[in-house]
């Protein structure tokens, strides 16, 4: 058991302006330990005043925080960086005991948030414009300018990490920030933005609105003086933060998840691939955007691959984050009756559960990790977000078919294949629909690689350098340096 060597407060604030401040409201709710159902804390619920107060704050600081200089920019957010580093352990205790996740887990989310304000920081000074050789008359020239402010709404599955994902970029572009962190996990956000004030970030450039989706996440997303979206979440949400953006035409970058297929082939090193589906499916308890929650084998390993992963499976350990076991629960109550549900709804559409779908006898939100075979694609358990520790798995005869299934749903966020054929492996990536695919591995993202989805996976892309194309607008100069002073028609 690692010792978690913190201790939280009873009640806490939002965050504005460098500053705690009590919600308008003066309500509050309780966060809980997902290991025991226990209730520790309480969150702040902020509404329509204290986000005018964030945002006003917000589109303060931008006026002086776009204009410093990028060099210095890309220090303070390096050492935004080197803060979340120092405070690594404190962090992933946090997160442990309000998602529920087992330590390593946490530690690496964590190791990720430093990551991407150490990665984003060395290109505060490379966001180069263009000059355009449009003649001689003209001269033309683009830079790239931040779009003001940010508002960012957070799930509850890697709220440490979502929060330095889009947090990183959007800072080191010029822009200034509102994040509306998940109810449920709210505390290592709060914490996140101590340590940006920490390192210097001026007052106002990052503010932290607390409460449910109604009362904070729908007054941020719909309000006037916000510049662009950055959503993390269901497609119901994105779809409701879309039309709200729709009246104030302001850009959005959406992740909504998926429904992911790994497709597995003969040739297919058996072992390592069954340690990397069970990884792929059951981190985080399922609860992650990109896992492999529907495994697409081929009929002839069919029997011996999900012979592999069950017995892989059967030995997990299950418990408390701060036990740092296999598997720990999901991130609320709530949540496991929703996973729960969709565990009855796939054994009475005839899909066999050949390990778990029980609670497991001790208090918390614990699921067991559960296999289901004999699923076909058009059942709801294959075509549906589940987001918890639930397999779905589908055989399939020839190349063509698994291809046919595996871009059967809605979704398009990630994509593996298991194969030792290289040329199969660069056709299916080619034919897959996802944007990203993976080949004999699964979470092949890093900081530095585009992430986002295809379909109704979202809009945008986070991570990487392409991550900066929604923080920073382009506008294009045109100069007539003509001796006469003869424009050009438009269209020329
Ligand atoms: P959600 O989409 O409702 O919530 C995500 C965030 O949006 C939270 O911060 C929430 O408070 C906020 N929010 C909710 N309604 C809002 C609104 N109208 N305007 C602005 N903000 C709003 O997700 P959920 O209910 O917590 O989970 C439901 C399902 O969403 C899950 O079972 C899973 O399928 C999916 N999910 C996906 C991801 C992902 O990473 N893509 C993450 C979490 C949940």
């Amino acid at each position: 058991m690692v010792q978690l060597d913190i201790s939280f407060k009873e009640r806490y604030s939002l965050f504005i302006s460098g500053e705690q401040v009590p919600p308008s409201t003066d309500d509050y709710l309780p966060t809980y330990d997902p290991a025991t159902g226990n209730s520790f804390a309480e969150i702040a619920i902020a509404d329509s005043r204290d986000v005018d107060q964030a945002v006003t704050t917000a589109r303060t600081a931008f006026e002086s925080w776009r204009d410093v200089s990028p060099e210095k920019r890309g220090r303070i957010v390096h050492r935004i960086g080197r803060r979340i580093r120092d405070s690594a352990d404190e962090l992933a205790a946090i997160e442990c005991k309000d998602q529920g996740k087992p330590m390593s887990q946490a530690r690496s989310d964590i190791r990720g948030a430093w990551r991407y304000f150490e990665y984003y920081s060395g290109v505060a000074d490379k966001l180069e414009g263009r000059s355009v050789p449009v003649g001689s008359d003209q001269v033309d020239y683009t830079f790239r300018e931040p779009y003001g402010v940010s508002a960012q709404v957070t799930p509850w599955n890697f709220p440490g990490n979502l929060f330095a994902r889009g947090v990183a970029p959007a800072l080191v572009a010029g822009n200034t920030v509102v994040v509306k962190p998940a109810p449920q996990t709210t505390l290592s956000t709060l914490k996140l933005a101590e340590l940006c004030s920490e390192a210097g970030l001026p007052d106002g450039a990052v503010n932290v609105v607390t409460g449910t989706g109604e009362s904070a996440g729908q007054p941020l997303v719909s309000h006037p003086d916000i510049d662009t979206i950055t959503f993390t979440g269901s497609v119901a949400t994105g779809q409701s933060i879309m039309q709200h953006a729709a009246d104030t035409v302001t850009p959005v970058t959406l992740e909504l998840g998926g429904k992911n297929p790994a497709v597995v082939f003969p040739d297919a090193p058996l072992d390592q691939t069954a340690e990397s589906i069970a990884t792929a499916i059951f981190t985080n308890a399922g609860q992650v955007c990109s896992a492999a929650d529907r495994l697409l084998v081929h009929e002839d390993i069919h029997d011996r691959l999900v012979d592999r992963i069950v017995s892989i499976v059967d030995e997990y350990e299950i418990g408390p984050g701060n036990a740092d076991p296999d598997m720990g629960p999901l991130a609320s109550a709530e949540h496991r009756d929703r996973v729960l549900e969709y565990i009855a709804v796939g054994k009475e559409a005839g899909a066999k559960p050949i390990t778990g779908g029980n609670v497991p006898d001790r208090p918390g939100y614990f699921v067991e990790p559960t296999i289901f075979t004999d699923v076909q694609n058009e059942m709801r358990i294959a075509q549906e977000e589940i987001f918890g520790p639930v397999l779905s798995v589908i055989s399939f005869r020839d190349e063509k078919a698994a291809l046919s299934i595996a871009n059967d749903t809605k979704y398009g966020l990630t994509a593996g294949i298991f194969t030792n054929d290289i040329t199969r492996a660069h056709r299916l990536a080619r034919y897959l629909e996802a944007g990203n695919v993976y080949v004999n591995k699964w979470f092949g993202d890093t900081t530095q690689t585009p992430f986002g989805g295809y379909k109704s996976s979202g809009i945008g892309r986070e991570k990487g350098l392409e991550a900066l194309d929604s923080y920073l607008q382009t506008k294009n100069v045109a100069i007539d340096i003509s001796a006469d002073g003869s424009g050009t028609l438009p269209g020329a």
